[in-house]
C-alpha cells in the first residue's frame, strides 16, 4: 500500500512566540530554524515580517533550510487593493516562498470585529491570495475560528474557504483559534468540509490545547482527511499552547493507523534526535523541561514501582508503550543502567568518542553524572561539560592548567559627580607546568561605561592572560549566560549554563553548579576554556 503525504507545519517562531513571557532573539529563532529543519518538518513559520523588528531581522538573515520558509501576516485591508496594503507589502517583502494570511471566516466576527460585510470579507481573501499566487509563492489560509464560524454559519465558512480556494491558496487552514473544539466536532466538520468540495489534500489543521485536545484535535482532522498538520515544538503557544509537535510527531511514526497509512518529511533517525530539539527549545527559553512531557519527558520511560522495574528487565514491553530510544529517550531504571550505557554510548560518539561497550569508564561515567545531576548540574545541553567529564573517565583529558585562587569585587558608589556607578575588578592566579600567571580585569572606564558585572571580569580577567594557551581562546567568547535556581539535594543550589562562541563559529555549552553564583559561573567558564583548549588539539 503506498503511503499518503502528511504535511507538517512548524509554527514555533510565529504562534509560539505568542506565549507570554517569550521574546526570541534573532539568533535564538535562526537557531531553533536550524533545528526544525534538521528535524524534518515541511514548513517553518518564522513570524511576521513588518509587525514585529526581531521577526524582520530573522527573515533578512533567515538560514538557507530544506524546509519551506514561510512569513505570515493577515489578508489584505478593506478599502486597498491587495498591492497598496503596506502590512501586506510588508509581509511579501521578505521574499519567503511561501506566505500564510489569516483571515475571518466566522461572521460574526466580520461584521463586528471588522466592520465590513460579508461579501467586502469574501472579496477581500480572493484578491489577497490571488495577490500573493500572482507573485508566485504558495499561498496559504489560516482560517482564523473556523470551526464556532461553521457551526454558526457552515455556507458562510464554506464561501471563505472557497474563495481562497479558487484564488489559488494551497492549503486552507482550518483554525480552531479559541481552543475549545473537542475531537469528535472537529472530525464531522472536517468531513464535512470535504464532502463539501473541498479536497482533503488542501485542507490543514491548527489548534490550541484549551481543552487538553489539541493532539487529539490535529489527529481526528487527519483520520478526516485533512493532509497539514500546524504545531509547535513542545506546544509552544498562547494560553494554554497550540498542538504539540513534540507528542504529534512520533504518534505519526509510531502508532497505527498513521505509521501505516502516512509518510512525513521526519525520518526514523531524526526521531531519534527528538528529546534533544524539545531540550534545545527549552534550553533558549530558560525553562525547566517538562517531566511528563509525552515521549520526550525525562519521566516518560522512569519505572518506579519496583514490581514494574522488575518486568521491564524481562521485557520492556511490559510497560513501555514504545522503546525510548526511538525518540531519543532513555529508560529509568533504578537497579539496572544498560539502557543509559548504550544511551551514553551514542551521546559519547556525537563527540566524537568512540567507546567500546565493555570499556569499565562507562558506569563510571554513568555513576558521576547521575551524582552531579542529584546535586544540580543537568548535562542535557551542556554538551562541552559533559564531554569533558567523560573524557576525565577515560583518561583523555589534558591537564592544561590549575586554578590557585581568584577574587572579585563589585562595588557600588558616588562618583564625584554624585552619580551611582556599580565597577567590577577580578583577579585570577592561575598555574599552567612551573608557571604561575596572575592575571586581572578592572572596569576602567567604570564611571562612564555600564558595569558588565563580576562574572564578565572574571571571564575578561582569565581571558587576559592564559600563557602558552592565550592563542587558543583569543577568538572566544561568551555569549549567553542561564541561570536557574535548582535543587541540588536537600539545598537549593545556583546552576549556571553559559554559551560560548569562537572565531570558527563553534559554539558549545557549559554548566557550572554551587550554593554561589559566581563560583558556579567560574566553574562554567573553566570548562569553557578547557574544551575550547581539547578541541584546538593544545597540548600540555
Ligand atoms: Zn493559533
Amino acid at each position: 500500500m503506498t503511503k499518503e503525504r502528511l504535511y507538517l507545519f512548524d509554527t514555533t517562531l510565529r504562534d509560539g512566540q505568542q506565549t507570554q513571557g517569550v521574546q526570541f532573539s534573532t539568533a535564538e529563532k535562526q537557531r531553533i530554524a536550524m533545528a526544525l529543519d534538521t528535524l524534518g518538518v515541511d514548513y517553518i513559520e518564522g513570524g511576521w515580517p513588518g509587525a514585529n523588528p526581531t521577526d524582520s531581522d530573522f527573515f533578512d538573515a533567515a538560514p538557507k533550510t530544506r524546509a519551506t520558509m514561510t512569513a505570515f501576516g493577515m489578508t489584505k485591508r478593506q478599502g486597498r487593493s491587495a498591492e497598496n496594503d503596506d502590512v501586506l507589502a510588508a509581509v511579501m517583502n521578505a521574499g519567503t516562498p511561501a506566505v500564510c494570511l489569516v483571515g475571518k471566516t466566522h461572521d460574526f466576527h466580520v461584521t463586528t470585529a471588522l466592520g465590513i460585510t460579508l461579501d467586502e470579507n469574501v472579496a477581500n481573501l480572493a484578491a489577497s491570495f490571488r495577490h500573493i499566487v500572482t507573485s508566485g509563492r504558495e499561498a496559504l489560509f489560516d482560517a482564523e475560528h473556523f470551526f464556532d464560524g461553521y457551526k454558526a454559519n457552515p455556507d458562510y465558512a464554506l464561501s471563505c474557504l472557497r474563495a481562497a480556494h479558487e484564488a489559488g491558496a494551497r492549503w486552507l487552514v482550518l483554525c480552531d483559534t479559541n481552543g475549545g473544539t473537542l475531537p469528535e466536532d472537529v472530525g464531522r466538520i472536517v468531513r464535512e468540509v470535504i464532502a463539501a468540495g473541498i479536497p482533503g489534500d488542501r485542507l490543514g489543521i491548527h489548534t490550541h490545547d484549551d481543552t487538553g485536545n489539541a493532539v487529539a484535535n490535529s489527529l481526528a482532522a487527519v483520520l478526516a482527511g485533512a493532509r497539514q498538520i500546524q504545531g509547535t515544538l513542545n506546544g509552544l503557544g498562547e494560553r494554554c499552547g497550540n498542538a504539540n509537535l513534540t507528542t504529534i510527531i512520533p504518534t505519526l511514526l509510531l502508532k497505527e493507523p498513521f505509521r501505516s497509512k502516512f509518510d512525513t518529511g521526519v525520518s526514523d533517525e531524526a526521531l531519534q534526535s527528538l528529546r534533544r530539539t524539545s531540550r534545545m527549545l527549552d534550553d533558549v527559553l530558560n525553562r525547566v523541561p517538562a517531566k511528563q512531557a509525552p515521549y520526550v519527558g525525562s519521566s516518560a520511560f522512569a519505572h518506579k514501582a519496583g514490581l514494574h522495574a522488575s518486568a521491564i528487565l524481562k521485557d520492556p514491553t511490559t510497560y513501555e508503550h514504545v522503546d525510548p530510544a526511538l525518540v531519543g529517550n532513555t529508560r529509568i531504571i533504578p537497579m539496572s543502567n544498560q539502557a543509559g550505557q548504550s544511551n551514553l554510548r551514542q551521546r559519547l560518539a556525537e563527540a566524537g568518542l568512540d567507546v567500546d561497550r565493555d570499556n569499565p569508564a562507562l558506569p563510571r561515567i554513568l555513576d558521576r553524572i547521575k551524582d552531579m545531576e542529584s546535586r544540580g548540574s543537568s548535562y542535557d545541553t551542556a554538551q562541552a561539560s559533559f564531554e569533558l567529564l567523560a573524557r576525565d573517565e577515560l583518561g583523555t583529558l589534558p591537564h592544561y592548567f590549575e586554578v590557585e585562587r581568584y577574587r572579585v569585587i563589585s562595588e557600588r558608589r558616588r562618583n564625584a559627580r554624585g552619580q551611582v556607578v556599580t565597577v567590577s575588578e577580578a583577579v585570577v592566579s592561575v598555574w599552567i607546568g612551573g608557571e604561575k600567571i596572575t592575571s586581572f580585569f578592572e572596569n576602567d572606564h567604570g564611571e562612564e561605561a555600564a558595569d558588565a558585572g563580576p562574572v564578565n571580569a572574571l571571564a575578561r580577567a582569565l581571558a587576559s592572560d592564559l600563557g602558552r594557551y592565550q592563542d587558543f581562546i583569543a577568538d572566544m567568547k561568551l555569549v549567553d549566560f542561564k541561570v536557574r535556581i535548582t535543587n541540588g539535594g536537600t539545598e537549593a543550589v545556583t546552576r549556571v549554563i553559559i554559551d560560548s562562541e569562537d572565531g570558527q563559529g563553534r559554539r558549545w555549552a557549559t554548566v557550572g553548579v554551587s550554593s554561589n553564583i559566581v563560583d558556579a559561573s567560574f566553574d562554567a567558564l573553566i570548562d569553557a576554556i578547557n574544551w575550547k583548549l581539547v578541541r584546538d588539539g593544545a597540548t600540555t
